[in-house]
């Protein structure tokens, strides 16, 4: 997992991973288990892209998808990420170093806290990761005609942002409709011009959709573009779509996802089956191996904030259930 997170965090955004992995590594030590294959405990950088908004760049290097370009991007003080590898002892040129070979890799396994209330909802301690969400987003803009709030009838108005209103409660609508945990948010809205009294004539919002398969997601949009036009159409406005950002979703390794549920049957715990919301360096480790990921309750669903926690007996257990699907893992190689 990541070694850092964002500002004004908690204390086991990744780090927990990290140091999960460092206790395998060191029971397995302890324990003389036997391993067939190399062992190596990850602890990566910049997951968040908190400094230059370039996300998981540490296990996009592993992965030997660093773009070197990054290396100009500037954080806000004008530092480049080049100039930040230096003052930190660090031979920028030395990144290509860092991509492994993927003929020589089994697998990447990450403990990681859930950041979000699902396994608390259903009281559980842990929980297998099936796929990580894939995300779309986009800037949705209406089109009407500013007016006067007071001269303007009802019926002649062409209102950008009550067209927006509905589209957004159009848009939570259809998520929940959706049927295998989609979630879509509109958490941006801005009217122009922006009056109390002036019928707002153009109304942009964001929309940010995810899925735990790129089919599924793109059913949700379509439905989602096609309620749009419907809504423009109706209300005599025009619709533009523009996309910002779009991620493939990524799916767990079905062989792990086995291996960590009899981990957990040998546990005594249940295994619930949950897809990741957030992005997580598996899925940048992806393309070069099989990846599996195993969650931890968050009490309250809090996380990226200080309130951010576990229970320490489900670190026990997670813990339990990791070194037992490699012993498992050894025993199936065997
Ligand atoms: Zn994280």
């Amino acid at each position: 997992s990541h070694l850092d997170t964002v500002p004004n965090a908690g204390a086991f955004d990744g780090i927990l991973g990290v140091l999960l992995g460092i206790e395998i590594a060191a029971l397995a030590h302890t324990l003389k288990l036997d391993l067939p294959f190399h062992l190596d405990v990850v602890g990566f950088c910049d997951e968040e892209g908190t400094r230059f908004a370039t996300t998981l760049i540490g296990s996009k290097a592993l992965a030997n998808e660093f773009d070197p370009q990054w290396l100009n991007i500037e954080d806000t003080n004008g530092i480049t990420m080049r100039q930040a590898m230096l003052d930190f002892g660090l031979n920028p040129a030395n990144y290509a170093k860092a991509a492994l070979n993927k003929n020589e890799l089994l697998g990447y396994w990450e403990t990681h806290i859930e950041q979000g209330p699902v396994l608390e909802s259903v009281n559980q301690a842990l929980g297998i990761v099936t796929a990580i969400a894939g995300a779309k987003r986009a800037m949705i803009t209406l089109t009407g005609q500013s007016g006067h709030a007071g001269t303007t009838p009802m019926n002649l108005r062409q209102d950008s942002l009550a067209g927006c209103a509905e589209l957004t409660l159009a848009i939570e609508q259809l998520a929940k409709d959706a049927s295998n945990g989609e979630v879509a948010t509109v958490g941006q809205i801005q009217a122009r011009p922006g009056a109390t009294n002036v019928i707002a004539g153009k109304t942009t919002i964001s929309l940010d959709a995810r899925a735990q398969s790129d089919d599924d997601l793109a059913i949700l949009l379509n439905a989602i573009h096609t309620r749009a036009d419907q809504i423009a159409t109706s209300r005599n406005l025009t619709l533009d779509w523009q996309w910002t950002h779009a991620a493939d979703a990524v799916a767990c390794d079905t062989k792990i996802q086995h291996l960590f549920t009899s981990a957990c049957k040998l546990n005594n715990q249940a295994s619930p089956s949950l897809a990741s919301g957030a992005g997580h360096d598996a899925m940048a480790i992806a393309p070069i191996c099989p990846v599996g990921m195993l969650f931890i309750r968050s009490p309250g669903g809090i996380s990226h904030h200080p309130a951010e926690a576990v229970i320490d007996s489900d670190v026990t257990k997670a813990l339990s259930v990791m070194y037992s699907a490699l012993v498992l893992y050894v025993k199936e190689l065997g």
